[in-house]
């Protein structure tokens, strides 16, 4: 018998790349989702439960039928623009959400998590590699809701003994290597599937946001991390968790940095197509540099990316994105 893992928004970009690397590593993934942002075809790995974070009763029937030892947290909403506009949404959603997860969980005497943070709890970085003691002061409220639930559940941890695992990605990328998932976002907004979809001729260009950052060519520098790589590190981590050790805050990052124009010439160059590009304004609260401090979860986790290249994200996603069109 496999042991049992809940895995809220498993449905999801990131949560899906989960739920397959659990099933490889001998676990039982449950997942758990709205189905607001995700795909129904993902989840081929355990059963999918329909629900929302804010149905107390639903999760503690779901506790009680599954009888899971421990919960990766994805259900989230992650688009900072969108949390500027609507932030009772995205606090209702992420903070009171997780609050009531918390809840079933300790009505159920389930004491281990991993939960989905992001290198948004930095704000604008002061220092860069961005190390995990950096200073915590984010500018827009999906950051900021992902702070508070870090926050809580130290508390809770403290209080309670609640075993926590806070994983904070940086920009996540890429797709499934044997093809099976991928990005779907629904509107996309992250660079690497807009950029091939201008290659592809999806759509007829990218916006570059911003070409005056100080840095080498003047646009934005990203650390992006392949999504089979922060799957492997929830395993990881999740075993930490069931072995009993520390609770543990670490980056997920490659620490190398990548350009919006490398990121453009890279597509080129995989795809051997030209990509239409369109110089526009910076887009508010995007700082020029955001580079993760890997060694935490070398080190204490024991991580190694499989695919520090980004051509291999770029070949990854361009994959699924073909594979979806011919569907
Ligand atoms: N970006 C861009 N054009 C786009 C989308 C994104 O120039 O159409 C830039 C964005 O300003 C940032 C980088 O690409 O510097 C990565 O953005 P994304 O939205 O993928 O991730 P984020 O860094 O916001 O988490």
């Amino acid at each position: 018998t496999r042991p049992t893992i809940l895995v809220t928004g498993g449905a999801g970009f990131i949560g899906s790349h989960a739920c397959k690397a659990l099933a490889r590593a001998g676990y039982q993934p449950v997942v758990y989702d709205d189905l607001s942002n995700g795909l129904v075809e993902a989840v081929r790995w355990g059963p999918l439960v329909v629900g929302g974070l804010a149905d107390p009763a639903r999760l503690a029937a779901l506790f009680d039928q599954y009888r899971p030892v421990a919960v990766l947290h994805f259900a989230a909403f992650i688009e900072a623009g969108l949390s500027v506009r609507e932030p009772a949404r995205f606090y209702q959603n992420n903070v009171a959400g997780t609050l009531s997860l918390l809840q079933a969980m300790a009505q159920a005497g389930c004491d281990r998590i991993v939960f989905s943070s992001t290198a948004a709890v930095y704000g604008d970085p002061l220092q860069t590699p961005i190390r995990e003691d950096h200073v915590l002061q984010p500018v827009n409220p999906y950051g900021r809701s992902k702070l508070m639930v870090e926050n809580i559940l130290a508390d809770q941890a403290a209080a309670k003994g609640l075993r926590v695992a806070v994983l904070r990605y940086f920009n996540a990328s890429g797709a499934d290597p044997e093809g099976e998932l991928g990005e779907n976002h629904q509107p996309e907004t992250h660079l690497i599937p807009l950029v091939l979809q201008a290659a592809l001729g999806h759509r007829p260009e990218i916006a570059i946001f911003g070409s005056d950052y100080d840095t080498p060519d003047g646009t934005c520098i990203r650390d992006y991390v392949h999504v089979a790589d922060l799957a492997d590190a929830h395993v990881l981590a999740l075993r930490r968790l069931l072995a009993d050790g520390d609770n543990l805050t670490a980056n997920l990052g490659t620490g190398t940095g990548f350009s919006v124009a490398q990121v453009v010439a890279a597509v080129e160059q995989v795809t051997g197509l030209p990509v239409p590009v369109r110089r526009s304004d910076r887009r508010p609260g995007d700082p020029a540099i955001l580079v993760a401090d890997k060694g935490r979860a070398w080190t204490d986790l024991g991580w190694q990316p499989r695919f520090p290249d980004i051509t291999d994200h770029i070949r990854h996603a361009a994959a699924w994105m073909r594979h979806r069109q011919a569907d």
